[in-house]
């Protein structure tokens, strides 16, 4: 195929734009719609799209990077740059849609399209990784399969390629038929049709009917035998249909599937003809994406025996980045699995959140990424890096070593990743945060696995991007203006400390609140700048707040004297914050103690009130909305006679998480929001995006005969025998000893096994009776089943508690994408 030559004039003639050109030199490689994603300016041309905020805010920033065209839909801009290009259109986004469409037609080439309500990415990466040796391939980046993303992704294709793999994802209807013109793919794959979430749409099969646009002229389409069952009504596209099944009788249907410890064996048959494939997975999702990729190299004429050995290689992808402690109290961010500039960024913005460590080092290898030369990549690189402070790169790979020069002298380079992990223990990390980035055939989980302190085989997971998700969600109830101070008492309700204050302090949180003296130490010692309120300041603790600026919650009046006496300068006007109790009878000034109160605090100018505060004793139970009610109109009561008092106004706050959805009208200048982040609102329902997952492994499995017992003082009995495993947590690692003797379930091998005799400190023993496990086993203790309220539930308590029981024993890994 002939490569496009996209001149900014002929860019002009396809969108039928108006154009105000005043160089026309300018040849177009690449569609930019983010400032910091330049690679070469002068062959960009810069999208003003309307996203979260309007792209037309960043044509200076733009153009001061030196880019000199533009497509834009507000005339205004014109005006200011008398040197740039700019291309008038009355909607940005359909112009980039019908450019891509304008580039598609160019080639003549095959194209498989991916949708699905699960597993498209994977499914998409997967059959790139088994495709690689036969074809040179086009993909969409990550996962990239939107409105926007698809276009971008189509863009990429050059003469060179000769198979493309695209995803498209759709949240409403009459999305599809753009990107199936986009894409025009040959080979549709339909992964699945989830159940849930058919918001956008009217009903399950009109959400179908949509999805089935993008296959409209397509040759092959690969599908779940059981939707014809589930939509007979729906006709499915495609002259040649290809079903997969793990029931029912289709073209590629599995007839055994056989767990073995982390393996998976599925034997299918296609056409008559047995074969059996092992997977080095066992979870449900991945051997059913493995399986539509078995389905689409069989319909692309593969031979089984061929399949069969290609997907024997297939791993488990991670798109995600994982934070963990490192050696040498480093802090490891873990990103072993892509090596391309938009991921990089969001590495290189994560590693800048990171406050604990002043030094940042990068560990990169080669970069992929098309259509431009080495040394622009590579000093694009050199450029970001220098940028977001990270002040050493190791660069690992025969092309950045090429281009070292266009990195700080003190770089350190290697040809490959062995020698790099030959050198390492000459090398010195420490005190710093590392990121760890390469592309996935670099094998970086073996240079992550040297620097990560060795982890227990217990772990905690916490799911950053879901935290966000569930502080966007209470974002979304504020009155404009109400400010967040967000609760990380007891190291973040037991999911870490600066970890997650630093995601929330990066995010915009305004405030913070701990519980003691000393996690407020803890979190300005790894960097956090945060205003930070202590809820119960010790009186021997006052003088190291000050020291650090941490701001005491003021409960009586004794507090109140001994922390001003301790303040030296009369006019130090150190922020306190005032707490009124209005019913929990816990902390806080009564009600015949405020005219006193007010009485100090205008005599003196040591301290300045930065706020009055007061907490519900039950605004999650409707039975006490009535005693709520009370105390949000005592609170007012209280704190306005204050305010009079004072004559300025300092911040009020009343409700916590619950507070903050079913009392609207409390949510006053700012609400504090603690159990909620970890998607809980009020004691026990689950509302929002789960966070943490208690995760644990198997030590030893054994056979018993019947009549045998397991643990102290033969509790756990087994009358008929059957099989026991031993996992790694006990009361010691906050599992409690109530969940014993059956009570708590932990799930292993896709089943949900009873606890057996009394929980050890360090261990607890399950009856996996029937099941396949072994030593080495994956157990969740609680994440998406069991869930933390079923714990709560059994053990008759809130998940509050058992969150923060995690004992600190057990280590946290962070993920983040
Ligand atoms: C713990 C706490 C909160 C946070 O409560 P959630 O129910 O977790 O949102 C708010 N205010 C005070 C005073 C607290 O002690």
């Amino acid at each position: 195929m002939e490569k496009p030559i996209y001149t900014i004039n002929k860019i002009a003639e396809i969108l039928s734009a108006e154009a105000s050109i005043k160089n026309e030199d300018y040849v177009i490689t690449q569609l930019l719609i983010d400032t910091r994603l330049i690679l070469q300016p002068e062959s960009a041309l810069f999208l003003a799209l309307d996203g979260h905020r309007d792209g037309h805010l960043f044509i200076e920033d733009a153009y001061k990077k030196g880019i000199r065209n533009f497509l834009i839909s507000e005339r205004k801009y014109l005006i200011k740059y008398a040197d740039a290009n700019f291309l008038v259109v009355n909607d940005v986004l359909k112009s980039l849609q019908k450019l891509a469409k304008f580039h598609r037609k160019q080639f003549d080439l095959k194209t498989i399209a991916i949708t699905g309500s699960n597993g498209k990415t994977i499914v998409k990466e997967w059959l790139c990784q088994l495709l690689a040796s036969d074809f040179n391939i086009v993909k969409s980046p990550k996962s990239y399969n939107s409105q926007i993303g698809v276009p971008l992704s189509v863009w990429q294709i050059s003469e060179e390629n000769n198979l493309g793999i695209f995803e498209a994802g759709i949240s409403t209807v009459n999305e599809m038929q753009q990107l199936e013109e986009i894409i025009q793919p040959q080979i549709g794959i339909l992964t699945n049709i989830g159940q849930a979430h058919a918001e956008g749409f009217a009903s399950e099969t009109d959400k179908l009917e949509e999805k089935l646009k993008l296959f409209k002229d397509v040759e092959v389409f690969i599908y779940p035998k059981h939707l014809a069952a589930k939509f007979p009504e729906v006709t499915l596209p495609g002259k040649t249909q290809f079903s997969w099944s793990g029931k029912e009788p289709a073209d590629l249907q599995v007839i055994e599937k056989i767990i073995d410890g982390n393996c998976c064996f599925l034997k299918a048959v296609y056409k008559g003809e047995e074969a059996t494939c092992r997977f080095p997975f066992i979870d449900t999702a991945h051997i059913e994406n493995g399986l539509i990729c078995w389905a689409t190299l069989l319909s692309l004429g593969y031979k089984q025996q061929d399949i069969v050995s290609r997907l024997t290689l297939l791993s488990p992808i991670s798109m995600r980045l994982a934070l963990k402690d490192g050696i040498n109290n480093c802090t490891i961010i873990d990103d072993s699995y892509s090596a391309d500039i938009s991921s990089l960024i969001i590495a290189l913005d994560f590693l800048n959140q990171q406050n604990q460590h002043t030094q940042k080092t990068a560990i990169l290898s080669d970069f992929a990424e098309t259509g431009h030369s080495n040394e622009q990549l590579y000093g694009v690189i050199s450029n970001l890096l220098q940028k977001r402070n990270v002040q050493r790169l190791i660069g690992i790979g025969p092309n950045i070593t090429k281009n070292s020069y266009l990195f700080p002298a003190t770089s350190l380079f290697f040809p490959d990743t062995a020698s790099f992990l030959a050198q390492s223990r000459k090398l010195s990390f420490n005190n710093e945060t590392i990121l760890v980035k390469g592309a996935r055939t670099y094998q970086f989980e073996k240079i992550s696995k040297v620097l990560t302190r060795k982890v227990h085989d217990t772990v905690l997971e916490v799911n950053l991007n879901a935290m966000l998700a569930n502080l966007q969600q209470y974002r979304a109830m504020l009155r404009p203006g109400v400010k967040i101070m967000a609760v990380v008492k007891a190291f973040s309700y037991g999911s870490g400390s600066f970890e997650i204050a630093n995601l929330l302090q990066f995010h915009g949180v305004d405030y913070l609140a701990v519980a003691y003296a000393d996690e407020g130490v803890a979190l300005r010692d790894a960097g956090i700048s945060l205003p930070i309120m202590v809820m119960s300041p010790e009186e021997y603790a006052l003088e190291a707040m000050i020291e650090r600026n941490l701001e005491p919650e003021i409960f009586s009046l004794e507090i109140l004297k001994s922390f001003m006496d301790l303040l030296p300068d009369a006019e130090t006007q150190f922020p306190i914050h005032i707490k009124l109790d209005t019913g929990m009878h816990r902390l806080g000034f009564n009600a015949d103690e405020i005219e006193e109160l007010g009485k100090i605090l205008t005599s003196s100018k040591k301290i300045k009130v930065k706020s009055i505060f007061s907490h519900f004793v039950a605004s999650d139970a409707e039975v006490f909305d009535e005693f709520s009610r009370q105390q949000i109109e005592q609170f007012t009561r209280e704190s306005q006679f204050l305010i009079s008092k004072l004559g300025y106004r300092p911040i009020l706050h009343l409700a916590n998480t619950s507070g903050i959805s079913r009392f609207p009208e409390a949510q006053l200048d700012m609400v504090r929001l603690g159990i909620g982040l970890y998607g809980f609102d009020g004691a026990c329902k689950e509302a929002f995006q789960r966070v943490a997952t208690l995760k644990t492994t198997v030590t030893q499995v054994k056979e018993l005969l019947p009549g045998e017992t397991v643990g102290y003082h033969r509790i756990g009995k087994m009358p008929n025998g059957g099989k026991v495993a031993t996992v790694k947590i006990g009361f010691a690692d906050g599992y409690n000893r109530g969940l014993g003797n059956g009570v708590g379930h932990m799930m292993i091998a896709n089943k949900l096994v009873p606890t057996l005799g009394s929980i050890c400190m360090d261990m607890t023993i399950l009856d996996v009776t029937g099941l396949d496990v072994k030593p080495g086993d994956e157990v969740i203790v609680f994440g998406e089943n069991p869930k933390i309220g079923d714990l709560a539930d059994q053990l008759n308590t809130i998940t509050y508690e058992v969150l923060t029981n995690v004992s600190q024993r057990v280590k946290r890994v962070y993920f983040y994408e």
